[in-house]
């Protein structure tokens, strides 16, 4: 079938030259925004996830503070990250690589955090905002990149039949309010669905963050369907892979994110516009 391939680098690349535009203003304000990230452990998905950060942070401009930490590290040790990330007004957001082995520091971590530096949907002030008309706070970073593909290929959702699968607080149940925002029908999937295949097929728009690797084959999709797939897994073989057979999307879909290359090198591009924007609001010139 001949389809769009939504890859993810030039709607990051258009994200980015924005925001290096946006940073050097706020640069001649004397303000050099700045991202403070929180690293627990070494897990490769979180190394591989910071290695692409890394890079388009210095595209859009943006600096980055690391608070890494053993493994083993003590609750109370990255809580005082936390502290010194709140007072130090030249950092102007905070990512934390989740989850955390200890769900109680992670609680905490989210409890502490000043809401106006949440630039990943820590706190429930900003995880509020997806679910009201809110303007405070940022969306989950992985949920605003799926609205951002959809957005830059134009296609649009209102009305639309929307499936997500995955209900996990930072993609499945964000993602599906953002398009209900945008006017789609939306049905949330999860691993106690029945009939979880012919709710997929009935869809105009698939968003699988299930995070299980090519879990969704042909027998998933319906012809001419739109697919993202948010999914990051290694396959038996070793591969980086998605949610979604690669094979299938190509069989079946009209549009679809690869993996790797679709959704996660646009949520990095959304970190970064998060921390540009929090820096502008505290320099009082954020324009929405
Ligand atoms: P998660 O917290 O583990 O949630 C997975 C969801 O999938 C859960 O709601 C679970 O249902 C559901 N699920 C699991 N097995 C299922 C099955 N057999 N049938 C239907 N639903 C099933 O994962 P997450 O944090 O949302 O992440 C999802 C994926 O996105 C992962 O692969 C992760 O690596 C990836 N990710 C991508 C990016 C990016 O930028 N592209 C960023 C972050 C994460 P229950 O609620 O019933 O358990």
């Amino acid at each position: 079938m001949d389809n769009i391939i939504m890859k993810g680098a030039p709607a990051a690349a258009e994200l980015a030259a924005g925001l290096k535009k946006r940073s050097e203003k706020l640069k001649a304000l004397e303000t050099v925004p700045c991202l403070a990230l929180i690293r627990v452990g070494e897990e490769a998905a979180d190394i591989s996830y910071e290695k692409g950060l890394l890079k388009r942070a210095e595209e859009a401009g943006v600096t980055v503070k690391k608070y890494l930490f053993d493994a083993s590290a003590g609750k109370e040790e990255i809580l005082e990250a936390v502290r010194d990330i709140n007072r130090d007004e030249t950092i102007h957001g905070c990512l934390m690589f989740r989850p955390l082995k200890d769900r109680t520091a992670e609680m905490e971590v989210s409890e502490l955090l000043d809401p106006k530096k949440d630039v990943d949907s820590m706190t429930l002030r900003s995880q509020a905002r997806a679910y009201t008309d809110g303007s405070e706070g940022f969306y989950p970073c992985t949920a605003e990149a799926v609205m951002e593909l959809l957005r830059y290929y134009h296609i649009d959702v209102r009305g639309k039949k929307a499936v997500v699968i995955g209900r996990s607080q930072v993609i499945g149940r964000p993602a599906a309010m953002l398009l209900l925002n945008s006017d789609a029908t939306v049905t949330i999937c999860h691993s106690k669905s029945n009939g979880l295949k012919d709710i997929c097929r009935s869809a105009d728009i698939l968003v699988a963050a299930v995070g299980r690797a090519e879990m969704i084959d042909e027998s998933y999709l319906g012809e001419g369907q739109i697919v993202l797939d948010v999914g990051v897994n290694t396959n038996a073989e070793g591969r980086l892979c998605g949610d979604v057979k690669e094979s299938a999307k190509q069989e079946l879909a009209s549009a679809y994110t690869p993996v790797p290359g679709g959704v996660g090198s646009v949520t990095t591009a959304i970190l970064m516009k998060h921390v540009i924007e929090a820096a502008e609001k505290g320099r009082g010139i954020y324009n929405e």
